[in-house]
């Protein structure tokens, strides 16, 4: 048996990876890919099943951002043409949440480019979400900056099911990407959506200049961290921003990076999400061999793989597609309340 597998059994048993093993899978050769995705495939399977969870973004608030993320197109500072607009209406982000549900998306998740919401930010969310449950059986994920305990508690009791904030990097790294804010900022707004009862979504961007161990700090700091979910998105070096010198990530370096994710992270809703088209190109598909989840219809201020390519691809690839019972999430919750 490989030392791959034994890993995954490990893993499969309860067990738990350290960080040496972590730097062998992102260190491991081309020679031994397939192997090393076919271990985490078992984890996948063991833990998550054959569904691959499909999810939509709605850019509820563009480019007015005042922080400085050295690799975000919606900074301040960063002149990449981004759109630039204010907070969509609530009828605007209902109709988003109607057309992911078209596309077959599990999750709908309503991001802002802001350092944390306004009150009537807020507001206009909460409203959405009410609408949104009511009317629709979709999952709801919100991504609105950093969160205090009252703001998350809001957003839980409107119906907001998940909280997306990524750490991005490591601890070690993030000094290097973001100045405006600190790592524990976000650490900490993560704690407070859980605290309110929603699950966290939380990863971070592979290929900013970081260290192999930036990543693996970054796994073990979200397993600490128990996160349901971990989007895993791979650098795409955006004009006018301070990161658009980067290269991008070997296909192969992206796919043990999202297997090493597995490892550490068994039981998270692993994402393979933005740069996902240009960083694996051909190699695409290979990332729901550790991933089981994904976006569809391109990325914040990107554009990516359309809709009906990637069910192509799922179905190409023998992977179901995920989805929710067909009566509203929150007519849902009140049955199993009612039990
Ligand atoms: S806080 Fe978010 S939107 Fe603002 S610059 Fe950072 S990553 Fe971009």
């Amino acid at each position: 048996m490989t030392k791959w597998m034994n890993m995954a059994d490990t893993v499969i048993a309860g067990g738990q990876i350290d960080q040496s093993q972590a730097m062998e899978v992102l260190l491991s050769s081309d020679d031994d890919l397939l192997s090393v995705l076919d271990a985490a495939y078992r984890v996948r399977l063991h833990y998550c099943g054959r569904e691959v969870r499909v999810h939509i973004l709605q850019n509820a608030k563009s480019g007015m951002c005042r922080e400085n993320c050295a690799f975000c197109s919606q900074a301040i500072g960063s002149y990449s043409g981004v759109d630039r607009y204010q907070m969509q209406t609530v009828e605007e982000l209902v109709d988003g949440a109607r057309q992911a549900h078209e596309q077959k998306a599990v999750k709908y998740c309503m991001v802002t480019a802001t350092r944390g919401p306004s009150g009537q930010e807020m507001d206009t969310v909460c409203e959405a979400v009410r609408q949104i449950k009511k009317e629709l059986p979709i999952e709801i994920c919100t991504s609105l900056g950093l969160l205090n305990d009252d703001q998350a508690r809001e957003l839980a009791a409107a119906g907001v099911h998940r909280f997306n904030h990524n750490l991005e990097t490591s601890r070690r790294y993030f000094p290097h990407v973001c100045q405006t804010h600190t790592y524990d900022d976000r650490v900490n707004t993560v704690r407070a959506a859980r605290r309110a009862g929603m699950e966290a979504c939380c990863g971070g961007i592979m290929g900013m200049g970081e260290e192999l161990q930036d990543r693996i700090d970054l796994a073990f700091e979200l397993r600490d961290l128990e996160v349901e979910a971990i989007p895993v998105n791979f650098m795409d070096p955006r004009p006018g921003t301070p990161l658009s010198h980067v290269e991008r990530l070997r296909p192969s370096d992206c796919l043990r990076a999202l297997a090493m994710f597995r490892f550490v992270n068994p039981r998270s809703e692993l994402r393979v999400a933005g740069g996902r088209e240009v960083n694996l190109r051909h190699m695409q598909a290979f990332a729901l061999y550790p991933a089981n989840s994904m976006f569809t219809e391109g990325y914040l201020t990107t554009p990516g793989q359309k809709h009906q390519d990637d069910m192509q691809m799922i179905e190409d690839a023998g992977f179901d597609i995920a989805e929710l019972d067909p009566m509203p999430v929150s007519e849902h919750e009140h049955s199993h309340a009612a039990l």
